[in-house]
């Protein structure tokens, strides 16, 4: 048994949070929360001059697409194929995947990411890879093979009987390893997929209830691209709802140019949602309305979308999700740790620090910033426009200290 003490701030209302000073755990779990001292502590550990957070969730990124931030481009169908496509084609060598993953979610921890929704290359090596590297690093992660057929390089490119065989061998391995790692059927997104492929990926992911994550209405050329190889369609949306794709496991990331009715379709098959603010701005993609969205009562987390998304941090992240809808600092990291929970239907497990959940937190330095005895809405505040990286102390999962390791 651990007691942790600093100022412990937990988000489970979007306009107030709790606070206390105390947080015990036992067995990788919450037992109590306190703002006085308990009784029973077991070992102290004093993080008195830092904020304890619940730890952060990115609902969308690209593992190999780790080494690709930062190269600008305005239209995403020229960005996958100049520079995106070219780099997840080296994820066919197996040592070359390995040294990746294993960047990739230790770079996550230290941000204090402690779990993420990913995307692999198209190359089933690579994402058992992925699997093993995100078991050994101690992340909680929700992974999947990308399946395209069509509008892409050859070697990338898969078929509908290939990806089913692919993704019963790796999702039957890896689903609900340890409680912690979870497969998701993979569609890149319609441009690069047929109807034939996402239908045999919609009734894999309902046999196996798996998670399905995909791409929506990110760019106006794509969406056009899209209307022109799905005849008869009357929206994007349309297209994966006839697929089977959508539904209370399946996230979509983006979802910028919807329509009411797209709204209502996703609302109804109870489709979550990955914002991807610093990646629409990458890209100049355009804007997510988040109250349209919340209007239709839509399930929104945040996403890094690394590497149309240049950064890792969610802290950056965030301050891009404020620049495209204004919010309260509460709110922001509500979404970014509640809501980033319950797009993965992972609610009742994480996303908030409260007893019987488990525990996976971030100690945050609020300086140079501010002062840790600041009144909390200005630390968050000024966390949310100007943190980063360097403004975290130490993450934990399941009441393990990944970083620095224990
Ligand atoms: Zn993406």
């Amino acid at each position: 048994m651990r007691t942790y003490h600093g100022r412990i701030v937990s988000f489970e209302d979007p306009t107030s949070p709790r606070e206390y000073g105390y947080m015990t755990v036992e067995d990788g779990r919450i037992t109590s929360l306190s703002k006085e001292r308990p009784s029973i502590m077991g070992e102290l550990v004093d993080y008195s001059d830092r904020l304890i957070l619940p730890g952060f969730v990115d609902t969308h990124v690209h593992l190999p697409q780790f080494y690709s931030r930062g190269m600008i481009s305005t239209s995403l169908l020229d960005w996958l194929e100049k520079f995106i496509f070219p780099a997840e084609m080296k994820f066919s060598d197996p040592g070359f995947a390995r040294k990746a993953s294993r960047e990739f979610f230790s770079t996550l921890i230290r941000n204090g990411t402690t779990t993420a929704m990913v995307y692999s290359s198209s190359h089933r090596e690579a994402t058992e890879i992925a699997f093993e590297e995100a078991m050994r690093s101690g992340m909680r992660a929700v992974i999947g093979q990308v399946l395209m057929d069509r509008n892409g390089p050859e070697e990338l490119l898969t078929t509908p009987k290939r990806a089913k065989e692919e993704i019963a061998a790796v999702a039957s391995r890896w689903h609900g390893f340890d409680g912690r790692l979870f497969y998701a059927v993979t569609p890149r997104f319609a441009v690069s997929c047929s109807m034939p492929l996402m239908k045999t990926a919609a009734r894999v992911a309902e046999e196996m209830g798996l998670y399905v994550q995909t791409h929506l209405s990110e760019q106006a050329e794509e969406i056009k691209e899209v209307l022109r190889l799905f005849p008869g369609v009357s929206s994007y949306t349309e297209v994966y709802l006839k697929a089977g794709l959508l539904g209370r496991k399946t996230v979509v990331a983006h979802a910028i140019h919807l329509s009411d009715t797209e709204r209502r379709i996703l609302a109804e098959t109870g489709t979550k949602v990955a914002h991807c603010p610093s990646s629409n701005f990458f890209l100049h993609s355009g804007t997510m309305s988040l109250p349209s969205h919340e209007r239709f009562g839509i399930v929104v987390g945040l996403g890094s979308d690394v590497a149309a998304g240049p950064f890792v941090s969610m802290l950056e992240v965030m301050r891009d999700a404020y620049y495209a809808n204004p919010m309260d600092p509460f709110k922001a990291f509500h979404l970014l740790t509640m809501g980033g929970a319950r797009v993965l239907g992972l609610d009742g497990r994480i996303g908030s620090l409260e007893a019987g959940k488990e525990a996976d937190f971030v100690v945050v330095n609020p300086e140079p910033l501010a002062s840790p005895d600041d009144d909390l809405w200005i630390i968050l505040s000024k966390l949310m426009i100007l943190g980063d990286e360097r403004n975290v102390t130490a993450t934990y999962v399941r009441g393990k200290r990944l970083w620095p390791a224990e």
